[in-house]
């Protein structure tokens, strides 16, 4: 009997798998993710389904993370936090705040859990997880191992990790490290929150400010499905950015360490006249055109063409790629939107 998948993806997508299994511990989970590796059987490690679109009913086993255990080191000058894969992400950051440690306001609100944050190493308002990312622990499929990388054998970069290139669907992520220095260092400098004076501002102002707005720009997925975010700010060098710059003078744009600029993918899409455009039932929101939604209906196959219209288009007007951001899932595993 197939199992529905659509409350178990934040886009509501209406599709099945053929069985589900879900883990409440760290043991179960490696026993039954190694068990249907070495059978051979197509296998998707689920979270909160909020980066992810099933184009497919999926022809294998989802197993769906609900692994629970929070433990607090003090040392010196730091915290370090030692969280299970299937916590949730936003209610780690206010158990955070609660026991006065502070460092993960600004990623308040963020969809999803604890373990898949390091994959596409989450971001918000200035600060991104690998910040305060000490160790990874993950099983290693191929071999059966359960590993522990330090957070340069991560290989975080914008959106990106270890665990989405050479590890791809080789690592199941068990539990993550964090390390959190007792003096708190505010971000501030970012968008919303630079009215605050960085001297005279606490975590619990960061993070009331950050769940206020995120709650006013992004549709809440429990009434309109989406993923947040559906494409990755492209990231160009200073030549092609100073050239877009001359032709749109209102470009948004920020330099990055390395020279090149991070453009705002939903001004692209905006400006290629995108806003609200529809096919069947997945639509670009009305008003962040960077968040694709489910208007009611949509199948992830109308997300997909919507998403490839959009690339298209984007493309022919400003010479710049759009890279998705969620993982497309097809009938037996991840497939690229092209
Ligand atoms: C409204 C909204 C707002 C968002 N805002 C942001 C934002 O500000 N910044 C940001 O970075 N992201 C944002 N996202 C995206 C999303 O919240 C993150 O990518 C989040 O980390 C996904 O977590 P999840 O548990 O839902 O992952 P899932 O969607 O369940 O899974 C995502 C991928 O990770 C894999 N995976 C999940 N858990 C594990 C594990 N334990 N081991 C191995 N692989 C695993 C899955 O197989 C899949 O490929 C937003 C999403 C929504 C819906």
């Amino acid at each position: 009997m197939p199992i529905s998948l659509t409350s178990l993806n934040t886009f509501g997508l209406n599709q099945h798998c053929d069985s589900l299994v879900e883990v409440t511990n760290k043991d179960e989970l490696i026993k039954t993710s190694l068990m249907l590796y070495q059978q051979q059987q197509s296998m998707l490690i689920l979270g909160g389904g909020s980066n992810v679109v099933f184009t497919d009913d999926f022809q294998g086993t989802v197993v769906k993370v609900s692994t629970k255990g929070i433990t607090i080191n003090e040392v010196d000058d730091y915290y370090y936090l030692t969280i299970q894969a299937g916590e949730n992400w936003h209610q780690l950051v206010e158990y955070c705040l609660t026991k006065h440690i502070y460092g993960l306001e600004n990623m308040a609100l963020i969809p999803g859990t604890v373990g898949a944050a390091p994959i596409q190493n989450i971001g918000a308002y200035g600060v991104e997880f690998n910040r305060f990312c000490h160790k990874i622990e993950f099983l290693q499929l191929d071999t059966g191992d359960l590993v522990h990388y330090d957070n340069q054998q991560c290989e975080f970069g914008y959106r990106e990790s270890i665990f989405k290139q050479q590890l791809k669907n080789l690592a199941v992520i068990t539990e993550v490290t964090l390390k959190l220095p007792k003096k708190w260092e505010p971000v501030v400098n970012y968008g919303p929150l630079q009215h605050f004076d960085a001297m005279d501002v606490t975590a619990q102002q960061v993070f009331d400010c950050v769940c206020h707005v995120r709650q006013s720009k992004l549709p809440d997925p429990k009434v309109l499905g989406n993923v947040g975010s559906f494409f990755k700010n492209p990231v160009v060098s200073v030549v092609d950015y100073h050239s877009l710059k001359n032709r749109y003078e209102d470009l948004v744009g920020y330099r990055q360490v390395d020279d090149h600029y991070k453009l705002a993918a939903g001004w692209l899409i905006e400006h290629a006249g995108l806003k609200g455009i529809n096919i069947g039932g997945a639509a670009v929101h009305q008003d962040q055109a960077l968040v694709l939604v489910n208007l009611g209906q949509a199948t992830g196959d109308q997300v997909c063409q919507l998403a490839k219209h959009i690339i298209q288009t984007v493309f022919d007007k400003f010479a710049v790629t759009l890279q998705p951001e969620p993982r497309i899932m097809g009938s037996v595993g991840e497939i690229e939107v092209k």
